[in-house]
């Protein structure tokens, strides 16, 4: 479903077919989840294609193979040249562009020597969560920052992600919401977390977390709306009282939230600032105009 016989990716210097590209069974990315990744979204607007914020993406790769310690020497520049053109080759526009960094065969515990990149795509129309969900405090914590780097986007932290989205859906759930180590609310396993309550917005601070592109895209539209924020660090307890709240990511974009473990989150959403967000949103991506208006809080 991710590819057919003619998808076309690029894979360590040359375009190939998908079908033919192979990585090392001695890969150290495939034993130890020693790779990094990024996930990015592309867009049908009105004069093209466009990804939405390939820079910030391609940075946050190049930032994460720094923090691994992987000789990746790709420019930001470099990269958007050849996501482009992977998309130019399958002819996709609304697509989802995976980029990883994989490093060559070594069973050692210290860093990578040589590592590669590929870049796949596959078309991609409609977010990967529903429209309204239902979360589950996990039982799982996100990894401890002391023992990883949370800011970046590392393959093997994902197992976290795994454990937890599979947990929340055997117990008849959405998906998960994760803790921090310390017991305040981190984030999902693919996605940042805000809540509403009284028009003002709340959202984990950084430390804990990936902090999302699309989280940072958020608070630049509050903003621009006038719309009150706080980074700061908060309970489940707190979280159930909140009027409204959202999940928001690349592939998630901004996704209402209609419960957390036994609790419905009250408020209307049309009624919502966080409404507000999730329409300007997709008005930035798609490179359309918004409406700006304060929503009275
Ligand atoms: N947290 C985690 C754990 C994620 O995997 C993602 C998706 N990349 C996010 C947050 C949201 O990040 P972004 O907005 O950059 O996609």
């Amino acid at each position: 479903m991710y590819y057919n016989e003619n998808t076309i990716i690029y894979f360590n210097g040359q375009f190939v077919k998908a079908a033919e590209a192979k990585i090392d069974l001695y890969s150290q990315s495939l034993h130890y989840g020693y790779a990094v990744f990024e996930g990015i979204r592309s867009y049908a607007v009105v004069d093209g294609t466009k990804i939405f914020k390939a820079k910030e993406h391609y940075d946050r790769l190049r930032y994460s193979a720094e923090l691994m310690k992987m000789p990746f020497h790709y420019t930001t520049d470099h990269m958007i040249e050849l996501s482009y053109e992977v998309l130019k080759q399958n002819n996709f526009t609304d697509a989802y562009l995976r980029p990883i960094v994989l490093c060559s065969p070594n069973m050692s515990l210290s860093k990578g020597k040589e590592c590669y990149l590929s870049i796949e795509a596959w078309e991609w129309t409609n977010g990967y969560l529903a429209n309204k969900m239902r979360l589950m405090t996990s039982t799982y914590r996100r990894p401890n920052p002391a023992g990883f780097h949370m800011d970046a986007k590392v393959s093997g932290h994902y197992v976290n992600s795994i454990l937890a989205c599979q947990e929340a859906k055997d117990a008849g759930f959405d998906e998960a919401l994760l803790l921090d180590n310390d017991g305040f609310v981190a984030e999902g396993p693919g996605a940042n977390i805000f809540y509403e309550k009284d028009g003002i917005l709340y959202t984990p601070a950084k430390g804990n977390i990936l902090p999302g592109i699309t989280r940072a895209t958020v608070l630049e539209l509050c903003d621009e709306l006038n719309i009150q924020i706080e980074e700061k660090l908060f309970t489940v307890e707190e979280m159930k009282k909140a009027d409204t709240a959202f999940y928001c990511g690349t592939a998630a974009e901004v996704v209402e939230l209609s419960s957390l473990d036994e609790y419905d989150f009250p408020m209307n959403w049309e009624e919502s600032n966080s409404a507000l967000i999730q329409k300007a949103y997709k008005a930035k991506v798609l490179e359309q105009p918004f409406q700006l208006k304060k929503k009275v809080a």
